[in-house]
């Protein structure tokens, strides 16, 4: 008998994750068709900061699995170039939005998720070039940090070709093949046909362009998201990855010296990716941006005084209808598995999620209850409802990695 062939689509952190995990499992041949480069998408213009502090009992035992693989995946990729950067994440909070937050504290306490509350004098003692308002609540997760995307995305496709991947770059896959209501592969854009015992999309903000063929829409909405570098500073910062809300912004040190910043654009109405072929190089971010999330973040960290951003990176950022990923069989289409809609924190998913896919292609459940992630949550009136709604990136989730 032939082994099993898994069919990838998307060669973001996410697919790619999940060609690792099944890659390891050794059940079958894996195929991951990425229509451009290994990264395109959003996954190389993320900022990489990873957190546990969540706000959902599956995202906060999802997230604890996330960061151990992230500290196994340092030793394993070590030899082709990646190291997780655990220096932490803090998370900062208004005295008004810190209540919210206090809530969470005994799901956090039921998993096991570690933090530690510091006022904005002890953020000042022990990370000088933070000056935080007096009020400032701050929720530091010791496990957290971040991961230079351009050092872990190489070192992850590389891993995978190791272990047998086959990864076809610059192959845009156009429908599911389905039959007798299943889908059995995919067709590329040549009308070639793949065979597939199970087919997995992580095509992201492509996600509802592909589905648009088999007739199953998913409510989800996308926004133009940007983050940016400064110039090489004269020595590395002593900074932890930071989520700093009351100022519209996060932060965190970056290779050569560098630190990196990033913000949403709240007023900004929500993307529609305009065709399956669509490429993100064509985004940008609105004009004078940049310096307006410079004055958002100088008060904060003032050596931004000092300092121009030198580069940018500008990509999409997608939410469902109830903030929470897809993550599951797609709802009446047996022979596919959704990977989708991860909010400003799919590169904190991608180790969790790459293991939970490739556990339900091999053995069809999963270790850890995801039902809250399930596709079939949602019902086609609602779906229609929501995707018929024209939104502004602040009338979606305030959710930060
Ligand atoms: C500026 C910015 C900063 C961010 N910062 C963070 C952060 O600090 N921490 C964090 O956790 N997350 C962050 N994110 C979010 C994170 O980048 C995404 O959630 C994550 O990259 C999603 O990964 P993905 O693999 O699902 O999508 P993508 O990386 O977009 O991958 C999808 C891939 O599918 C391919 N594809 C699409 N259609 C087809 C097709 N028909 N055939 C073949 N291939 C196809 C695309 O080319 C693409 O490469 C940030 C995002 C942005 C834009």
């Amino acid at each position: 008998m032939n082994a099993p062939r898994f069919v990838i689509v998307g060669g973001g952190v996410i697919g790619l994750s999940a060609a690792y995990h099944l890659a390891r499992s050794g059940a079958g041949r894996v195929i991951l068709l990425e229509q451009g480069a290994v990264g395109a998408g959003s996954s190389s213009r993320a900022g990489g900061i990873i957190t546990g502090h969540l706000w959902s009992q599956t995202g906060v035992a999802a997230r604890k699995i996330s960061l151990r693989l992230f500290h196994e995946l340092s030793e394993e990729l070590g030899a082709y170039g990646y190291q997780y950067q655990a220096v932490g994440c803090l998370n900062l909070f208004s005295p008004a939005a810190w209540a919210e937050r206090e809530r969470l504290f005994p799901l956090y306490d039921a998993v096991q998720t570690p933090y530690e509350i510091i006022d904005a004098d002890e953020i000042r003692q022990r990370w000088p070039l933070l000056t935080p308002e007096d009020d400032t609540v701050g929720l530091f997760d010791p496990l957290g940090g971040y991961s230079e995307p351009d050092d872990y995305l190489p070192a992850l496709a590389q891993r995978c070709r190791d272990l047998g991947v086959d990864i076809r770059e610059g192959v845009t896959v156009s429908d599911f093949v389905k039959e007798r209501e299943r889908v059995t592969g995919v067709r590329v854009a040549d009308g070639e046909l793949l065979e597939a015992d199970q087919v997995i999309s992580t095509v992201h903000s492509w996600t509802n362009r592909l589905l648009a063929q088999a007739g199953h829409p998913l409510p989800i909405k996308s926004f133009v998201h940007q983050r940016y570098l400064t110039a090489p500073l004269t020595k590395a910062a002593k900074l932890p990855a930071v989520n700093a809300n009351p100022y519209e912004a996060y932060l965190r040190p970056a290779k050569g010296n560098r630190i990196l910043v990033g913000g949403e654009t709240a007023d900004r109405p929500e993307f529609g990716t305009p065709s399956l072929d669509f490429d993100m190089d064509q985004l940008r971010s609105p004009s004078g941006f940049s310096d307006c999330l410079r004055d958002k973040v100088q008060p904060l960290l003032t050596v931004l005084k000092r300092q121009r951003f030198t580069e940018e990176r500008v990509g999409l950022i997608s939410f469902t209808m109830d903030g929470e990923p897809i993550v599951g069989a797609a709802p009446e289409l047996p022979g596919l598995l959704l990977g989708a809609s991860f909010h400003s924190g799919g590169f904190a998913y991608n180790p969790v999620v790459g293991k939970l896919l490739a556990e339900l292609a091999t053995v069809g459940e999963t270790e850890l209850n995801i039902e809250a992630f399930s596709p079939a949550r949602f019902c086609a009136a609602a779906t229609d409802a929501y995707l018929n709604l024209s939104l502004r990136q602040k009338d979606s989730f305030p959710r930060r990695h």
